[in-house]
């Protein structure tokens, strides 16, 4: 069995992780072959802040672009951002400062050249944010309002609507897509699901030229077709649908992980989820659950055990930051209670903040608390840590190349660095902002050079039809409770073992016309192998890091772990994953 093993280190103190089962990934997902195609210079996939900024840039430099997203526009995690985007505007801040936040938050593992380029260019691409429309709050002054949120020492986030940042910024970047979509040199397909990655030759030597698209529906064209480019960007988010509670959105199904994965990207530190502290707690609930963002604590709200006049507050004397500590630290303090507790959620207190206050600098998170019968101003909120952020991703460089020739990745479906073990808050819209314009930029640098000549995909990858079993639609929900058991927020030798062993079952029923392709089999089916290839990576790393809690190796342990975890499927489709300890620059 080519059982995954760390290339250094890691002898362990304690008895070995039982061995999980080998993962093997098929080159394809099963799918009709394409009955139409099309072309573009580039191929954007997925309208988030990553892919909506470096389509609208891209189309400023080279001849055509196409820009697919799999339901419509405004729909991802960008729209339901809450807090705001970092970046180090006040002159009293600086992008040393924040970067020292940064890495802080990242636990080790953060590229410093990746941190670096993310809070140095940061404050511009924020600018020019504004300057293409999106309206920020403002102080008395008129200047940008910038509040804290958890793990920054400044104040640094810029919040739109109060907490309505994300939709805003989705707005401004949609409507300036709208004011240029007679351009024929942009091209926009909604309902359009990218299925896979069109490769000139196999893993090793082939070139990314390409994706299978399946639309659903009216239009000029009608299932799954074959949309040819010379560059492809993957924009598709995270993969929070992999759990059984989540913050992010239906879509969030991490199709872009699984496609990069099939066709031999390296991936890096999927081990790494951030599961944020303080989501709405509901009985039995299941999918995208309600955000109470961190910026409630930011304005000084607090964490209780109890909802009764005895209630500890029990993050004093956790960490110098109290509350506001980084959220792998308050997430971890939140589960050591319960347990202590032996129940399923604490409570967020921010009474004392006021009914006028909390409606006006928190409007929609009062709404939301409300339509579940919650009032913000009167009541102590139950809340439990929910998967909310995917640290780890397709593994890119300072310019987004990952490692196959022609795919780009950016936002959160990639691996740039700048997150190490842990995101700090707000750091996630500035990284899709920031690196969406490294990318376009190096796209067309490469294009203007004659660099990614058009070349045809290879003949297997336009075949009759692709055979990669799938997974029943009927079972996502078994993956999300095999993931949320075993491999969430908190996971052990045991537990990763059993839902390895749960996972591989599924993949074992999986069977090619198992079930009818389709989207609903395809997500169920990306979702499946990401949960086994992360599972893989959490059995692997015997430590408590960033957003990877082991009850079984509850410390960090740098003599062993200060690494990153690359994992990549070879020729014969088993996925391997191996240790790569920090460069010495970046231990400096
Ligand atoms: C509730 C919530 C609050 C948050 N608050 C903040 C915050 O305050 N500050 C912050 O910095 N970050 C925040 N985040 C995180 C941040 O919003 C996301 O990390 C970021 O928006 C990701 O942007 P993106 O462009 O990479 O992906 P997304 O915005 O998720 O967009 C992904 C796009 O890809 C498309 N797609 C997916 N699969 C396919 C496919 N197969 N084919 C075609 N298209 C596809 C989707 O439809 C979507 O258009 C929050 C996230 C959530 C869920």
């Amino acid at each position: 069995m080519t059982q995954t093993t760390p290339a250094t280190p890691a002898t362990p103190a304690t008895p070995a992780t039982p061995a999980t089962p080998a993962v093997r990934v098929p080159r394809w997902l099963e799918a009709p072959a394409p009955g139409w195609t099309t072309s573009a210079d580039v191929i954007v996939v997925g309208s988030g802040i990553a892919g909506l900024t470096a389509a609208l840039r891209l189309r400023e430099q080279v001849d055509t672009v196409l820009l697919v997203t799999k339901t419509v526009l405004n729909e991802g995690s960008t729209a339901w951002a809450q807090g705001g985007i970092a970046a180090a505007m006040d002159p009293a801040d600086s992008p040393q400062e924040h970067l020292e936040d940064t890495l802080v938050a990242g636990v080790g593992l953060c590229d410093v050249d990746a941190v670096r380029a993310l809070v140095t260019e940061g404050p511009q691409r924020v600018r020019e944010l504004v300057a293409l429309g999106a309206e920020f709050d403002r102080d008395a002054e008129g200047e940008i309002h910038l509040t804290r949120e958890g793990g920054h020492h400044r104040d640094r986030i810029a919040h739109a609507g109060g907490d309505a940042t994300g939709k805003e910024i989705s707005r401004a970047l949609i409507e300036a897509l709208h004011r240029v979509q007679s351009d024929p040199g942009i091209q926009v397909m909604e309902h359009a699901l990218v299925v896979d990655l069109l490769q000139s030759g196999g893993p090793a030597d082939g070139r990314v030229c390409g994706v299978t698209v399946h639309v659903i529906g009216e239009g000029q064209v009608d299932g799954v077709g074959a949309a040819h480019a010379r560059a492809v960007l993957l924009a598709a988010g995270g993969l929070g649908q992999l759990y059984s509670a989540t913050t992010n959105p239906s879509v969030s199904t991490g199709d872009g992980m699984a496609i990069a994965l099939r066709a031999g990207a390296v991936m890096a530190d999927v081990e790494f989820v951030q599961f944020h502290p303080t989501v709405l707690w509901l009985e039995g609930a299941n999918g995208q659950q309600p955000l109470i963002s961190e910026a409630v604590r930011g304005e000084g709200a607090f964490l209780v055990d109890s909802d009764q006049p005895d209630g500890v507050r029990f993050m004093r004397g956790v960490h110098e930051l109290a509350d506001l500590a980084p959220r792998d630290v308050v997430s971890r303090a939140i589960v050591a209670r319960m347990r202590e507790t032996g129940t399923d959620h604490v409570f967020l207190d921010a009474r004392h903040l006021g009914r006028e206050f909390l409606e006006r600098r928190f409007p929609s998170i009062v709404a939301s608390l409300r339509s579940h019968g919650f009032d913000l101003a009167s009541d102590l909120v139950p809340v439990a840590p929910a998967q909310h952020y995917a640290s780890g991703g397709v593994k890119v460089d300072l310019t987004g190349r990952s490692s196959l020739d022609g795919l780009y990745a950016c936002g959160e479906v990639s691996c740039t660095g700048v997150h190490g073990a842990n995101r700090l808050a707000s750091n996630s819209l500035l990284e899709g902002l920031v690196f969406a314009h490294r990318i376009a930029d190096d796209i067309t640098a490469r294009l203007a050079a004659g660099e990614l000549a058009p070349v045809a995909p290879a003949a297997d990858a336009t075949g009759p039809s692709h055979d990669g079993a799938l997974l029943g639609a009927a079972h996502r929900g078994d993956v999300q409770l095999a993931m949320t058991s075993g491999s969430g927020a908190v996971r052990s030798a045991g537990s990763t073992a059993a839902t390895a062993e749960m996972l591989a079952a599924l993949a074992k029923g999986a069977e090619p016309g198992g079930d009818t392709p389709g989207p609903a089999a395809w997500e169920a089916t990306n979702l499946l192998q990401l949960g086994q290839l992360l599972t893989q990576a959490a059995a692997l790393r015997e430590e408590t890091r960033g957003g990877h809690l082991r009850s079984d190796f509850p410390e960090r342990d740098d003599a062993h772990w200060l690494g990153h975890l690359h994992s990549v499927r070879g020729v014969d489709g088993l996925v391997a994953t191996t240790y790569h300890p920090v460069s010495a620059t970046d231990r400096a």
